[in-house]
């Protein structure tokens, strides 16, 4: 972990503060100049935070690039092995047993290369910048590129991958909260089990990171940084005094789920499920889906049912009460019956309702006809097509991401968000 650089927290919000009082009594050139120094300053303290290690790409096709000088460090010790004025873009590969960067081979397994300014975003990897580090892991004929950076710049870039930044800031502050505590639930989880090159994914398989992606402007890494981060910083949810694994996801439909059934994890009762009355603006609150009779032949085949059941009559929930996401579904046919993982059901018919909207372009249109999550209800039609109509989009357990944006606009603060979605969570700030 980088050490804390040596300064106040309180003396550099005093900064921010200080440069916001003065702003009206200088001219606005100068106070631009010297409101971005207190901003950086505000930026660079968040590095006391722990350090997450994010895989950005596998493979030998990307490009990295460092704008600026560097150290390069390598080996599991990190021994120094040297500085450069920059690094122009180049592709990392596989060279003997080691790695080649930019024309050079190195004997190790693993780099790290270490901008002087991390905070900057000095790092490009497939032309997109990354505040921090960027470590090049070689595991036999793989390669890893991880962004090595502190938890608070990680954090920003999960919220500007998660949310529109234009939601009101208090479901983007409560968007932050949530990110940190998965991180920090899943790096400590993950790190108790062992040695791992990363700790966590930069897509929706952990959280959608973007590193600086959403910061084409000052204003937007204002919202970032001086909407989101900083009045969280440091605050996580936890339970009976341990970590919570905060879940959240797009849209519920009007309830959140037990995590017990979305994640076949044990239940608690931060992760039950509550109703969210406030997610009826999002696109996905209701939605409907039909797969024609020969893409329900394909899905079949693909779940290896093929046409053993004979002829479909009917495809049952469970559970089976109404609107709840379902774990798995029972497919009735003339000549047998097959029981199937909600999941895998619904991966196999999305995967052939796909192929049609992209041979008719229909997924240019932005809300797809696909079966956007667990709860749904199906009917076979007289023609052998499979209607579906559901409700919400993702897994549907803890925060409701829509249903965070219209507790926001209704008035609450991101703890009464964390709140409500999180019933008897504990907010902390750990640092
Ligand atoms: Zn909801």
């Amino acid at each position: 972990m980088r050490q804390p650089p040596p300064r106040n927290r309180a003396r550099m919000l005093g900064c921010v503060v200080a440069a916001a009082l003065a702003a009206s009594l200088i001219p606005s050139c100068v106070r631009q100049a010297r409101s971005d120094h207190a901003f950086a300053i505000a930026i660079r303290s968040l590095e006391r935070a722990p350090e997450v290690r994010v895989l950005i790409a596998k493979g030998t096709d990307h490009t990295v690039a460092i704008d600026g000088p560097f150290r390069i460090e390598s080996g599991t010790l990190r021994e120094p092995t040297g500085t450069a004025a920059k690094l122009s873009a180049c592709r990392p590969a596989l060279s003997g047993t080691g790695v080649s960067l930019g024309g050079t081979s190195y004997p190790a397994s693993r780099l790290l290369l270490r901008p002087e300014t991390p905070e900057t975003g000095a790092v490009r990897i497939d032309g997109v910048r990354y505040r921090g580090d960027l470590s090049i892991v070689r595991q036999g004929e793989n390669l890893f590129l991880v962004n090595v950076l502190n938890l608070e710049w990680y954090v920003a870039g999960v919220v500007g991958g998660e949310l529109p930044i234009e939601w009101p800031v208090e479901a983007l502050r409560a968007q932050a909260v949530a990110a940190r505590s998965y991180a920090h639930f899943m790096t400590s989880h993950r790190r108790a089990q062992g040695p791992r090159i990363y700790d966590l994914e930069s897509t929706t398989q952990d959280q959608r990171y973007v590193g600086m992606l959403k910061e084409a402007s000052e204003r937007e890494r204002r919202i970032l940084f001086q909407g989101a981060v900083l009045p969280t910083e440091g605050r996580i949810l936890g339970f009976a005094g341990e970590l919570l694994c905060t879940y959240y996801h797009s849209t519920c439909g009007g309830r959140t789920e037990d995590a017990h059934i979305v994640h076949r994890c044990k239940s608690t009762p931060p992760l039950c499920g509550v109703r969210c009355p406030t997610c009826r603006t999002s696109p996905f609150h209701r939605w409907e889906a039909q797969a024609t009779a020969r893409e329900a032949a394909s899905a079949l085949e693909a779940l290896g049912i093929g046409a053993k059941l004979g002829r479909m009559v009917r495809i049952e929930p469970k559970p089976p009460e109404e609107g709840r996401r379902l774990m798995s579904v029972r497919l009735v046919g003339t000549s047998g019956t097959q029981t199937v993982s909600a999941s895998r059901f619904r991966t196999a018919v999305n995967t052939q309702i796909s192929r049609r909207a992209a041979v008719t372009a229909q997924t240019a249109t932005a809300l797809k006809p696909l079966v956007h999550s667990n709860a749904f209800a199906a009917t076979v039609q007289p023609d052998g097509s499979w209607r579906f109509t559901g409700r919400g989009w993702g897994h549907g357990s803890g925060m409701c991401q829509y249903g965070a944006c219209g507790m926001a606009r209704d008035g609450s603060t991101f703890a009464d968000i964390l709140a409500h979605y999180y019933p008897g969570s504990d907010l902390t700030k750990i640092y």
